[in-house]
Formats: C-alpha cells, structure tokens, sequence
C-alpha cells in the first residue's frame, strides 16, 4: 500500500504554523509498513487543491488530507475531492449528530454553515472526532483508492488517526504489524548505525534509527499474518541487536514513548529508593525533568539549586577551601554536593551536576562543556567527568541526561567505572 500526505492551508504555506500533522502521519504509516513517497502542502486555493489530488490519486493508493474540515468558505478539502470525484455532498445523519453533540457539549451555539462539517459524499465512511466538531471521513475515490480527511488541530487528528485509521488500514492491508523501541543513550548515531548496518538494510523485519539529542531510537518492526509470527519475527533481530549494543540499551518497549526520565523513575520505584539532587549549571533542571513524570512524588524528595558557589557553601556546607583549591568544577566538589544533599534530605541516592554551559568562562584546563557529575549513595560517593560540547541549552541538557542515566545505573547496580 502507498500513501500520500496531502496538507492543507495557506498558514502552512507561510510557515505560520509548523506542519506537524505531516510528520505524526508519516512516522505512524512508516510504522505500519505504508510506503510514502510524496508528501503535499497546498494553500487554500480550490484549482491547486484539485491539482494536488489529481497528482497524489494517480501514484498513492490513499491520499491522506489534513485540515480545511471547518466550516468557513476557505475550507476546501471535501467540497474540492468531491467535485473530482463527480458527486455531492449530502448530509450525513452520523456526523449530523455528532457535530450536534459536540456543539451541545461545548455549549457552542451552532450557526448555519456548522452544518457543511456534516456534509459528506453518500459513499463516505465518517470518522468521529471525540475532541473536536469536524468529522474526519474516509472516501472511496476510484480504482479502490481512497481519500480520507483528517481535521487540522493535532489534538484532534492525532487521537482519530491513531484509534480509526490505523485499524482501517491493517484491517486493508490484512497483515498485523509488531514494533520494538529500543532506547539508547551513550552511543552516537553513527557507531550504532556502524555496527548494525546489515540489520537497517533488511525489510522485514526493519530496523530504522531516530535521533534526537544525546539519543538514539531504534524501531524494529515485523509484519506478518498473525502477532506471534510477527513477535517471533522480531525476537532474534532484538537479541542480536542486544549482543551488539549492550549496556548502551536503556530501554525496550512497544511504543514509541519513554525516556531516560521514565526509566530512572521506574527504576528508583522498583528498587524503593528516593532521590535528592544538587544542581549548578542545570539550575534545577534534573529535578524538573524526573518531576515530569507521572507519579514521581514517590521518589522524588526535592533537591537544592546551587548556581553560586556562596549557595554550594551556604546551602551544601561545601567548604570554601575545596572550591577554592579543587576549583567550583571539580569532581570534590560535585561529590561534596551530592554526599550533603544526600545527607540533608534522608535520601537513598543523590545527583549533583557542576560545570561550565558556556558560552563564556572556558579555559584551556576546562573548557566550556566540563561537567562533574556526583553520586552519592548509602555505600559510596563517586564522581562522572564529562566533555560535552555545543551551545548552553545542548550542554545544560546533555547533563540532564547524562546524570539521569547515571541515576538509572547506579540504581541497577550497573555503575560505570570512573
Ligand atoms: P477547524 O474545524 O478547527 O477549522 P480544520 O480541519 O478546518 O479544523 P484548519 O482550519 O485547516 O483545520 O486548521 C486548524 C488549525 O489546526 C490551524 O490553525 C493549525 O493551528 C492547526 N493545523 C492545521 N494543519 C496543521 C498541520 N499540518 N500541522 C500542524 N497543525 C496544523
């Protein structure tokens, strides 16, 4: 099956709004094993729009539209598909009702045209829309290709891609698809592409890298005709994947969620551990961070924010003499935050992080990017150099990350040697 992404509305055009729905829609269908080769974005212009269709209908199979669903005169999507298709809209006593519910729930008073958002060919299959008053559709098109519509808010095309037309099309394709995520943090793209290269270049199963700052993501996805096939497919590639990135792998899961966040909550909860930080340069950042995640507060006990070295002595007892003679980036130092945040809050782990974000203060013995993180625990208190490089904002969250990926190994009693 191929797929085409059809945005539409002139705000994309002039870059007002970021086109988001196109790469949601896209990294979904990747994951479903429909090939895209073409993607659109087309103003809100009814003879471009019909172009669009006329070029995306003769190479894909579906043609996926986002937006103009409303039901101003510039929104163009159905009305414009259904005059190339040869047939009108009629009113769609499904959608009819449900723009009325919704209207109702919002306590909105409909207008006149709020009717056109029910209007729909006969042969159209309605799409509900739980978080909004435009009904998506999917609409045969000939040559058993389809159009389907999807609004434009993200809020509201996420959920209904997601729950209506990924079912529609694995029901299409009658083949069930199974994907692994495998998280990784500490190996950069290019050594983990260099040592699974044979492995990225298979179909099925597919292996694709995602990146993002400081990570890697791997999605391993299997199609076949049932889920245990499909799951037996999979097993070997993710165990020879296993064997050939190790400990860099922090998480395996079959969504494409997570983070090291997450997984440093997690792996505190199940150990019964709480934790404290102790923060220079990440200004309260790391605790922020594992804050972030649901259910935190049982192990999250608070933490001191350190910027000055005043605070470091004031609020940290670290004593003058250490900073003055190890220097305020030091591994003495960031152990002697995270030993007294330890100590002070009663926790069972502490982090501290210490080091220059830049862009000023480098100096040949520590340039910008120096970072001492500290681990203190019940047993042991111990130091992580590290030289990160780039602006402020990536090396300030290049230490979040790190040092919650520290956390998790520590908790795991997997510590690296330093
Ligand atoms: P509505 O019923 O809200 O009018 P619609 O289906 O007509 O929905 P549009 O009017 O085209 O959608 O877009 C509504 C809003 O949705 C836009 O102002 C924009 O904020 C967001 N939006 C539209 N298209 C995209 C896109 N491709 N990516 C991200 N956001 C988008």
């Amino acid at each position: 099956m191929t797929a085409e992404i059809l945005c539409v509305g002139t705000e994309l055009l002039m870059g007002q709004v970021l086109n988001t729905n196109a790469q949601y829609i896209a990294r979904r269908l990747a994951a479903l094993g429909v090939s895209i080769y073409h993607q659109q974005v087309v103003g809100d212009n009814e003879k471009r729009l019909e172009e669009a269709y006329r070029l995306a209908l003769s190479r894909a199979d579906v043609v996926i539209t986002s937006g103009g669903l409303g039901p101003t005169v510039d929104d163009i999507t159905k009305r414009t598909a259904a005059k190339l298709l040869g047939k009108e809209l009629v009113l769609n006593p499904e959608a009819d009702r449900m723009v009325r519910e919704r209207f109702a729930q919002y306590h909105r008073k409909m207008m006149g045209n709020n009717q056109s958002q029910a209007m729909f060919t006969e042969d159209t299959q309605i799409l509900l829309n739980p978080n909004g008053t435009a009904p998506g559709a999917i609409v045969p098109a000939g040559d058993g290709k389809v159009i389907i519509h999807l609004p434009g808010p993200p809020e509201e095309l996420e959920p209904m891609f997601r729950d209506q037309v990924e079912p529609w099309i694995m029901a299409r394709s009658g083949r069930v698809l199974v994907s692994r995520y495998i998280r990784i943090f500490g190996m950069g793209e290019s050594e983990v592409d260099m040592r699974l290269k044979d492995l990225e270049v298979k179909d099925n199963p597919s292996l694709s890298p995602y990146c993002s700052l400081g990570e890697v993501m791997l999605r391993a996805t299997a199609g076949a005709d049932s889920t245990q096939a499909a799951e037996a497919m999979l097993e070997p590639l993710i165990e020879e994947i296993r064997s050939r990135l190790g400990k860099v792998i922090y998480e395996i899961r079959e969504d494409d969620g997570g983070s090291l966040a997450h997984t440093a909550v997690r792996a505190l909860r199940e150990k019964g551990w709480t934790i404290a930080t102790a923060e220079s340069l990440t200004g309260g950042l790391i605790a922020s961070t594992l804050v972030e995640v649901p259910g935190a507060s049982s192990v999250v006990k608070g933490g001191f924010v350190t910027y000055q070295s005043i605070s470091k002595t004031m609020l940290l007892d670290v004593p003058e003499e250490t900073i003055e003679t190890c220097n305020v980036v030091s591994a003495e130092v960031a152990c002697a935050m995270a030993r007294a945040a330890r100590e002070k809050l009663q926790v069972d782990i502490a982090v501290s992080a210490t080091g220059l974000a830049g862009p000023d203060g480098g100096t040949p013995e520590r340039p910008v990017g120096t970072v001492f993180l500290g681990i203190a625990t019940r047993e042991t208190v111990y130091s992580i150099p590290l030289h990160l490089a780039g602006s402020r904002a990536r090396i300030r969250t290049l230490t979040v990350k790190h040092a919650l990926h520290a956390v998790t190994r520590e908790t795991k009693g997997e510590r690296e040697e330093v």
